[in-house]
């Protein structure tokens, strides 16, 4: 009865996340004499989120956090006969709990991560190294690893090169043959030897150069799984599962590409797979028209695969039925899902689908509430206000740090590639600039000192840092679609309105390192949308780079966002053709290293933009009404209150 009972419920459970049917038919019950069914359990790209809590916004949320996953893995141990438990990577980095320890406490011989705790505390049978695992140098890596209770596998990071990667000395053990027992669909036991082997692209050595050249190189991930793979047959496995910290890509085969589970997939002797890097959900409709990719059964080249979203969001499940035949076991058919850990309502609400294991909050206690102190605490200072009170009229402090920060990590990327020694311009907006967000709804971080809390509100978005190569007509289109957040403006009139309403804040992208001025009197070269409205028209004069004049064919390095590269606002020059990086880190990760870097940022604005001067011309326009305490230090602008807006907005005058 009380089986029923939980079977019930657990349907019923299962219906209303939408869930697949395989996680209602345990396979164990369908197993034969020589039959037995593993489920093998994948997390991925935990980046330390094991609390469920967002320490930027310095709140609880539930769609985060391995304590969360945890309870599917209960779940899932409670009523599997055999089960095993690997993380894919990239747990070492990504949010406050991760800073906290590499940048604060710091990292002695012996001591314990706390998410290595919370892995500990759940009981991994193995993990595998991921891109981030190297943002904090090989030492910290060292110290981190040596607490784990669980082995880790990377096969393609090497400190000395062989002949072929099976006779390269690797940073870490390459592959893991881990002997375990399967209890058979009659309840005998067998042993059973499941080799695990682990991959990180390759481009670590660009993204962490500064930790790794001279130390490790990388090999290609396919070229190295076809060599170890028959070795790790010959060695006794049984079954192989190849730990792939790379995305679900092209099935072409390139040298050295980044996201290679497909081409990985068709390696001979590969069981099956786990896959991240791409902070997505395998299977899912995401993958529907990938080559060799089955998006609904969860199979890669025929081969079963998952990817268990990001931060703890799902676990990946992969159901294998292996038969005994001649002593070896084959897998003869599998089923793979997801469970996710919360849903989102049609009203965007979020609901939990379950609750935290109690073990692993315990286990990094003392962790989670350092580092609530450090996000409330200072870390850096400011030696002026970060506001963005103005940020749609003026060269703006709260734009000029995402600015300032973004160039200075690409400059570190462009070193040693076919671009270093190109012009780096720097494109940043206001995201947070009232609009329908109302008259709070502006960044205001006063003179002093910077938390990392604060730096949610310098960046709103978990985008990550792109660099696009673009023409000098491109920089001058690019701000010419900047542009259309300002109506036309009729000269030697007064007091005419100076924003576009329908035009959204984020899509005016300043671009630093150039100086340009913007002619209101000229109508706008396109429409809100990006799509054509006067295509002779010219607001942006007086383009310049170094105080020479931009020219049609020079070339720039710009320095963006995913969202922006890839087209989004529709941007001359950012339609995703135009991308030469696509960096691993948030935005808002740079701009924190870069604050606790400097220590004191300097985010002064340079008046690199202005409104070219009209004669006997002003403009007005609404913004917060605490505008007021900093409308003396505007730069490149004579501004002055005017009065009440609407709905508790505030007026200011802007003599053009
Ligand atoms: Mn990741
Ligand atoms: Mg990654």
């Amino acid at each position: 009865m009380t089986h029923y009972g939980t079977e019930m419920s657990r349907r019923l459970f299962l219906a209303s996340t939408g869930a697949t049917l395989a996680a209602l038919h345990p396979f164990s019950a369908r197993a034969q004499a020589g039959q037995a069914h593993l489920r093998i359990m994948e997390t991925t790209d935990l980046h330390v989120h094991v609390w469920p809590y967002d320490y930027y916004g310095d709140r609880p949320v539930d769609t985060v956090g391995l304590a969360r996953t945890a309870a599917h893995i209960a779940d899932i141990r409670a009523e599997a006969t055999n089960s095993m438990l690997i993380d894919n990577g990239d747990f070492l980095q990504g949010n406050p709990m991760g800073d906290y320890i590499a940048y604060e406490r710091g990292m002695k011989a012996g001591d314990l991560h706390p998410v290595i705790a919370a892995m500990n505390a759940v009981g991994f049978d193995a993990s595998t190294l991921g891109n981030h695992e190297f943002n904090y140098g090989l030492d910290f890596l060292e110290k981190t690893l040596a607490r784990a209770e669980f082995p880790v596998v990377s096969a393609n990071v090497v400190k000395e090169r062989g002949s072929d990667p099976t006779k390269d000395t690797t940073l870490i053990k390459p592959y893991i043959i881990l002997d375990r027992e399967l209890t058979d669909g009659t309840g005998q036991t067998h042993p059973i030897r499941v080799g695990l082997i682990g991959f990180v692209p390759p481009q670590i050595m660009l993204w962490d150069r500064r930790h790794l050249e001279g130390n490790v190189t990388t090999r290609d991930i396919v070229e190295t799984a076809r060599a170890y793979v028959p070795e790790m047959r010959e060695a006794g496995a049984d079954i192989i599962i190849a730990l792939s910290h790379s995305g679900i890509g092209s099935a072409d085969e390139t040298e050295g590409l980044e996201n290679a589970s497909v081409p990985l997939a068709a390696v001979d002797g590969i069981d099956a797979l786990l896959t991240g890097h791409s902070h997505l959900v395998f299977p899912s409709p995401t993958y529907a028209d990938y080559a060799a990719v089955d998006a609904e059964k969860g199979l890669i080249h025929g081969k079963p695969a998952t990817m268990g979203g990001f931060w703890g969001s799902h676990l990946g499940v992969i159901d294998l039925m292996l038969e005994r035949e001649g002593g070896e076991w084959r897998v003869v058919t599998s089923a793979v899902e997801t469970r996710p850990i919360s849903k989102r309502n049609e009203d965007r609400s979020v609901t939990a689908l379950v609750e935290s294991e109690q073990s692993v909050l315990d286990a990094t206690q003392a962790d989670h509430e350092a580092t609530l102190d450090y996000v409330r605490r200072a870390v850096g200072k400011t030696a002026a206000p970060l506001h963005s009170y103005f940020a749609l009229v003026a060269d703006d402090p709260s734009v000029q740090i995402v600015s300032i920060a973004q160039k200075w990590y690409i400059a570190e990327m462009m070193k040693g590639t076919e671009y270093e020694g190109l012009p780096i311009l720097s494109a940043a907006a206001p995201f947070k600039a009232g609009g329908r967000g109302g008259p709070d709804y502006y960044t205001d971080v006063p003179a002093g000192d910077v938390a990392i809390k604060n730096v949610a509100d310098l960046y709103l978005y978990p985008n990550t840092v792109r660099a696009v190569k673009v023409t000098g007509a491109q920089v001058k289109d690019w701000l010419e679609r900047s542009a259309g957040m300002f109506n036309q403006v009729t000269p030697g009139t007064q007091d005419q309105p100076l924003l576009n309403g329908e035009f959204p804040s984020y899509n005016f992208d300043v671009i630093d390192g150039v100086t340009y001025q913007i002619d209101l009197s000229q109508p706008s070269k396109y429409d809100p949308k990006g799509g054509p409205l006067n295509p002779d028209a010219n607001r942006i004069v007086n383009l310049a780079y170094n105080g020479q004049p931009v020219t049609d064919d020079m070339e720039f390095v710009i320095a963006t966002n995913n969202y922006r590269a890839s087209g989004g606002g529709a941007f001359p020059g950012a339609d995703g053709s135009t991308t030469i990086f696509e960096a691993p880190d948030t935005n808002r990760d740079v701009i924190v290293r870069y604050i606790v870097e400097q220590g004191t940022i300097e985010p002064a604005a340079d008046a690199n933009w202005s409104f070219a001067p009209l004669a006997d011309t002003s403009v007005v326009f609404e913004t917060g009404p605490k505008a007021a305490d900093y409308v003396d230090q505007v730069k490149g602008a004579v501004i002055e209150p005017a009065g009440d807006g609407a709905d508790g907005f505030a007026l200011f005058r802007l003599k053009l």
